[in-house]
C-alpha cells in the first residue's frame, strides 16, 4: 500500500527541491514530482546571481556549490546611457561578497543528490494525494491552471538572451551591467575569483532576438564587445545562446483548497519578475524558506493545511514579491523611455543615487537579503 504523504510537491526545479529538502529535516513524508530531463537535453547555459539570505538557506541543506561553481561578486558597475553609474562594493560595506554567481546545473546537481539519500523524499513521476500540495512548477505551471487559479501576466517588449562567454582579461570578481536605451546587458563572472569567464544575460527589444541568435558568433561577441566598451577585453561564446522571453507575473492566489485538495504556490509557479536585478530565484527561495518555517513553527495540533498557516504564508511572501516586481517594473520603463529629457533624467538620478550615502547602503544590503 503507498504511504499517505504529507506534502506532494510538484516541480523538480530549485525551488522545489530545496522545499523537499527543508520540509523532509521536519520528518515530514515528502513526495516530489521531478520529470527527468529528456535523454540528451543540454544544461542550462543560465547562472544565478544569488544572495546572502539564498547562500544560507542553501547551506542549511548542505547544497551550496563550492567556490569555483558559486564566484564570490565583491564588486558591481552599473551604467547608465548618458555619464550615469552607480558603483557597489563589498568592502564598503563591509560584507564578504555583495552577491554570488551560481553555476545553475552544478547546483541543480548538488540538490537531486541530496534528495536522492534524504529518507523522507519519495521522488514520484506522478503527483500522489497529500495534506497537502506546493505547486514548484515554473512560470507555465499546468497544475495551477487545473486548480482554477489566474497568473495576470504582463509581457515586457524584451527577450533574455543568455550564454556563457571567454574573456580576454579576468574579471576580477566584479558584475558588471549596461543600461543603454531599450537595452539591458550583464556580464556576470564566473569560475571563481581567478576567472576569465562570465555569464551573460542580455535583454533585448522581441524584434532583434532572431537576429542575434542566429548572428555568426564572431559577429555576436563583436556587438558585446562594443556595448561593453572593451572592458574584459576579446570575447568567445563557449556555450549556446537561449532566449527567454519576459514577464511580469503573480498569481491571483497563493493557497487555497481544489477538489478537496489544499495546495499552495511556489517561486516562479506565484511570480515571474524581469531578471535585470537578478531576483527572481530569490525570492522563489524566501518562499520556500517561509512556507518550512511557517510550518516547522506550528502548534502539534494544527495539520500542514491548516489555512491560518497557509494565510499567514501568503501574506508573508506577497509583499516583498509585489514590491521588488514594482521596482523591477519601474527600471526596465525609465531606462526604455525614449528622448533626451528622459535620458538626463535617469542619469541624473543614477549619479544621485551613487552620491546618496545612506540610501545606497540600504538599496544594496536589501538587495542581498540582509
Ligand atoms: C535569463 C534569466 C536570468 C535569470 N537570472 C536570475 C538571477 O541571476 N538570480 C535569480 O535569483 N533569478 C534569476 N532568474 C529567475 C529564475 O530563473 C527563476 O526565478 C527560477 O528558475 C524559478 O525556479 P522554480 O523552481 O520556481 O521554477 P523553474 O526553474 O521553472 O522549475 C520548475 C520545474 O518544474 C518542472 N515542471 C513543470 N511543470 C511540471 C509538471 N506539470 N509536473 C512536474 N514538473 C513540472 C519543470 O520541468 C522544472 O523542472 C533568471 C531568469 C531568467 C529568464
Amino acid at each position: 500500500m503507498t504511504q499517505h504523504l504529507d506534502i506532494c510537491i510538484r516541480g523538480g526545479g530549485i525551488v522545489g527541491h530545496t522545499l523537499a529538502l527543508l520540509l523532509a529535516r521536519d520528518r515530514l513524508r515528502v513526495g516530489l514530482v521531478a520529470t527527468k530531463p529528456p535523454a540528451g537535453s543540454e544544461p542550462d547555459v543560465r547562472v544565478y546571481a544569488l544572495n546572502a539570505k539564498s547562500k544560507a538557506l542553501l547551506e542549511s541543506v548542505r547544497c551550496w556549490p563550492d567556490a569555483q561553481h558559486a564566484t564570490e561578486v565583491t564588486g558591481m558597475q552599473v551604467e547608465g546611457d548618458d555619464g550615469g553609474a552607480i558603483h557597489f562594493s563589498a568592502s564598503h560595506l563591509a560584507v564578504p561578497a555583495l552577491t554570488w554567481i551560481v553555476d545553475v546545473p552544478a547546483l541543480e546537481a548538488q540538490l537531486r543528490e541530496a534528495v536522492r539519500f534524504q529518507p523522507h523524499i519519495e521522488l514520484l513521476e506522478a503527483p500522489r494525494a497529500a495534506t497537502l500540495t506546493v505547486v514548484c512548477e515554473g512560470r507555465a505551471s499546468s497544475t495551477r491552471e487545473e486548480f482554477g487559479v489566474d497568473f495576470v501576466a504582463t509581457r515586457y517588449p524584451q527577450t533574455a538572451i543568455a550564454a556563457r562567454l571567454a574573456c580576454e582579461k579576468p574579471h576580477g570578481q566584479v558584475a558588471r551591467q549596461w543600461f543603454k536605451g531599450d537595452e539591458i546587458l550583464a556580464f556576470l563572472p564566473l569560475d571563481g575569483a581567478q576567472g576569465q569567464s562570465v555569464g551573460l544575460v542580455w535583454s533585448v527589444p522581441d524584434a532583434r532576438v532572431p537576429e542575434l541568435l542566429e548572428a555568426d558568433a564572431t559577429d555576436f561577441c563583436e556587438q558585446l564587445h562594443t556595448f561593453s566598451q572593451g572592458c574584459l577585453g576579446q570575447l568567445s561564446l563557449i556555450s549556446p545562446r537561449k532566449a527567454w522571453a519576459l514577464q511580469s507575473a503573480q498569481a491571483s492566489r497563493w493557497i487555497g483548497v481544489a477538489n478537496g485538495q489544499s495546495w499552495a504556490l511556489a517561486g516562479d509557479a506565484a511570480h515571474n519578475i524581469h531578471p535585470l536585478a537578478g531576483q527572481g530565484l530569490n525570492l522563489g527561495l524566501g518562499d520556500v524558506a517561509e512556507l518550512a518555517e511557517v510550518l516547522h513553527t506550528r502548534a502539534y495540533w494544527r495539520p500542514v493545511n491548516d489555512i491560518k498557516l497557509l494565510r499567514r504564508y501568503e501574506r508573508a511572501r506577497r509583499a516583498e514579491v509585489t514590491t521588488t516586481d514594482a521596482a523591477m517594473t519601474f527600471l526596465q520603463q525609465l531606462f526604455a523611455k525614449d528622448g533626451n529629457g528622459w535620458q538626463k533624467l535617469r542619469n541624473w538620478g543614477m549619479q544621485g543615487f551613487e552620491l546618496s550615502g545612506m540610501a545606497k547602503n540600504w538599496a544594496a544590503r536589501q538587495a542581498m537579503g540582509l
